[in-house]
């Protein structure tokens, strides 16, 4: 049983008589390949306008690893810039957190879609800022008592990077890759650790208090309504050459995120809207958390000054702090 029936070659489509390519069993479409890639774009451009992602004078930065989802997302918003009057240009951001045999392949796709859609391309990585590679950070860390799995590292890192590189280029929103599906498993994890904060935080028009909006940029996810396997079609059928297979510490650390995923996939097959249904609860939860919640007041990094909750330092500093 599965959520899709995908390349499927039997059926007219239910918006013209071409034939269908994918039934969508949450919502009973079906769709040909044209009708679908219009109706994918159609809803990008509807989130972005739903949940006031962009602003006209907006300078984008768009997180760009070089896979199918950071590729169709600057692809369509670079289409959108294009078709907005007096709209400024877009600017591709890569972390490059040097992950050996995966990150390198990626990047090269990256460059090479920046090339060809004539998009200004900025690479920072870990070993420049930071002084190590991810690979190196894990080599040294493996054996210690403290050590916290590759993704770990691997986020705490790209996070404050994306989110420097991003100011640095003059960006005013950084737009992120996140799918339906990426953000059901955040969403579960974030439930499964009672992370309320996390989720309040999360709520789509928070009004954002003048020092975080200092420190932090503007983060949007308008793939949020549309899920992996319909983004996976999606690139396949405009022909996008991407970079297709998953980071090797994804499969190697047993991490909990990747059994929540598996979980998540397990109940697509029965319960094909669960995913949406997970991203509805998200909206009214992140709402009540972000007005009924009492707002904690956020203590100063005493290194980087940056907002850091309650303790004294930040994510960001103690992880530097623990490399030699
Ligand atoms: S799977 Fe983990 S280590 Fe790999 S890129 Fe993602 S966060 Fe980094
Ligand atoms: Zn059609
Ligand atoms: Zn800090």
């Amino acid at each position: 049983m599965s959520n899709y029936n995908i390349f499927l070659r039997k059926g007219k489509c239910s918006h013209c008589s071409n034939t269908v390519i994918i039934q969508r069993k949450y919502s009973g479409e079906n769709l040909c390949p044209e009708c679908f890639q219009k109706n994918i774009e159609k809803i990008i451009y509807k989130t972005i306008s739903k949940y006031q992602m962009l602003d006209p004078e907006d300078r984008i930065v768009v997180a760009l690893s070089g896979g199918k989802d950071s590729i169709s997302l600057l692809y369509n918003l670079n289409n959108i810039q294009n078709r907005t009057h007096q709209s400024k240009s877009i600017i591709a951001l890569t972390i490059d957190e040097g992950i050996k045999e995966y990150r390198e392949h990626s990047i090269k796709k990256a460059r090479e879609f920046c090339k060809e859609h004539d998009i200004e391309h900025k690479i920072i990585s870990f070993k420049e800022k930071i002084g190590y590679t991810l690979d190196e950070i894990i080599k040294l860390k493996k054996e210690s008592s403290d050590y916290k799995y590759a993704c770990n590292y691997c986020a705490t890192g790209r996070r404050r990077l994306l989110n420097d590189g991003a100011k640095e280029l003059g960006g005013t929103v950084l737009a992120m890759g996140h799918n339906l599906t990426d953000f059901a498993e955040t969403y579960l994890m974030n439930i499964l650790y009672k992370r309320l904060d996390i989720i309040a935080n999360q709520y789509l028009f928070k009004k954002e208090y003048n020092k975080i909006n200092h420190y932090f940029i503007k983060k949007i996810t308008p793939l949020i309504r549309i899920p992996e396997e319909e983004i996976f079609l999606y690139s396949n059928i405009k022909k996008f050459s991407y970079y297709p297979s998953h980071c090797p510490y994804r499969e190697k650390d047993p991490i909990i995120r990747k059994r929540v995923l598996d979980f998540i996939q397990e109940c697509k097959k029965y319960s094909p809207e669960i995913e949406f249904n997970l991203l509805s609860g998200f909206l009214e939860l992140s709402e009540t958390l972000y007005y009924h919640r009492e707002k904690k007041e956020y203590n100063s990094c005493q290194i980087c000054g940056y907002p850091c909750g309650s303790g004294k330092i930040c994510t960001y500093c103690s992880f530097l702090q623990e490399l030699p």
